[in-house]
């Protein structure tokens, strides 16, 4: 796309998030436009976008790609790009999963367990020397740090340490941190991926995914695995992620800020039971997270005192947040999480709330007012 040249030189993750994937030839527009071709004038590099994709996907790539100091393969949403990772197993593998996970991957993972065609076993995410046991024989380590929606912390950096088989691939779902807070590729991981539905869209109106690596064979396999699958990413959707990626430091920042404030509010506040936030020093994996992130995050997950049904209560009371899933958009969103599949091990009156970039002191408000049952 762009010459390396006008790039070189930029190495804070805010400036690139502005200036990385765009043409910057004479004439050209200043923003990418969406480019909705499926096919192109033959004699040139690209014939199909299916197999040699399109400049808007490429621009995103670019992007991330950057951020995370590595090659980046877009797809069509999070859970494409997920089980493009695991297309890349072979038949008999042995895959191993966190205990706190999303529950696409679970899913996910599970499905290909049954079919016999790996093995499945889950470790506690802070369980550092499990994890480090498991790398010898394990094919993918899979790692999720910040956990969603308990918002565990693993130590990427000393699981990555640990030998591992030639072949085999530790990945991290990074899509809590963002790239902004945590470069798995950094920590020694071989896979970093982010659901662009959330933080880098930012808007809940696009599906996207993106997985980076460092490995050029790595790379290769997802880009086969794309196309042979036809896990493409939209043209308007890869372009509104362009466009959400612009002024994803700004957001993030906001909304982490917040997010700190009303987790201490929250856990003196006496309707709440128990709060999790890795920048809380009373969470568990506290430590860990100061260690390795540059930022806390923007989900909290809390506790409401009570049964599911007094959780449920807060979230028909919300005004201001939306009692709606997902998670890292300017909008705040709420959800009781147990009762989904896939996250059973979760107390009933849990609430995941994804702090957006509304005043913090209205959001407290609309908080407040819910839990005393206003
Ligand atoms: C949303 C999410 C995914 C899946 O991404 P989609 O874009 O919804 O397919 C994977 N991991 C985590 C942690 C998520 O929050």
């Amino acid at each position: 796309m762009s010459t390396d040249l006008p790039l070189a030189g930029i190495s804070s993750a805010e400036s690139l998030l502005v200036a990385a994937g765009r043409d910057r030839r004479p004439g050209a527009p200043l923003n990418l436009p969406p480019v909705p071709a499926s096919n192109f004038i033959l004699g040139a590099e690209r014939a199909y976008s299916r197999d040699d994709g399109t400049p808007t996907w490429e621009a995103l790539e670019e992007i991330v790609g950057l951020l995370d100091g590595g090659h980046a393969v877009a797809f069509a949403s999070g859970m494409a790009g997920i089980a493009a990772v695991f297309d890349q197993l072979h038949v008999g593998s042995q895959v191993v999963l966190p205990d706190d996970c999303y529950a696409g991957v679970v899913g996910l993972a599970e499905l290909g367990r049954q079919k016999g065609h790996w093995s499945l076993r889950r470790l506690a995410v802070d369980d550092t020397e499990g994890w480090k046991r498991a790398c010898a024989d394990a094919d993918l380590i899979w790692l999720e740090s910040p956990s969603n929606p308990l918002l565990a912390v693993a130590d990427v950096r000393a699981i990555c340490s640990a030998a591992r088989k030639p072949t085999a691939l530790v990945a991290v779902d990074n899509t809590l941190a963002t790239s902004l807070n945590q470069r798995p590729l950094d920590l020694g991981a071989d896979v970093s991926f982010q659901s662009a539905t959330k933080f880098i869209g930012g808007h809940s109106d696009l599906l996207s995914g993106v997985v980076t690596v460092k490995r050029d064979d790595l790379r290769a396999g997802l880009r086969r695995s794309r196309e042979l699958n036809g896990a493409t990413p939209g043209a308007l959707e890869s372009f509104l992620a362009v466009r959400g990626a612009r002024t994803m430091a700004l957001r993030l920042e906001r909304a982490q800020t917040s997010a700190m404030v009303l987790a201490e509010r929250l856990q003196a506040h006496p309707r709440v039971a128990h709060v999790r936030y890795p920048g809380l020093t009373s969470h568990p994996t506290h430590s860990v997270a100061r260690a390795l992130l540059k930022g806390f995050g923007t989900i909290i997950s809390f506790d409401v005192r009570g049964d599911a049904a007094a959780a449920d209560a807060v979230c028909s009371r919300v005004r201001l947040i939306h009692h709606a899933t997902s998670l890292g958009a300017v909008e705040s969103t709420m959800e009781r999480r147990a009762g989904v599949p896939g996250q059973e091990h979760l107390p009933p009156s849990l609430l995941r709330l994804s702090v957006g970039i509304e005043n913090v002191d209205d959001l407290w408000a609309d908080l407040a007012s819910a839990l005393r049952g206003e």
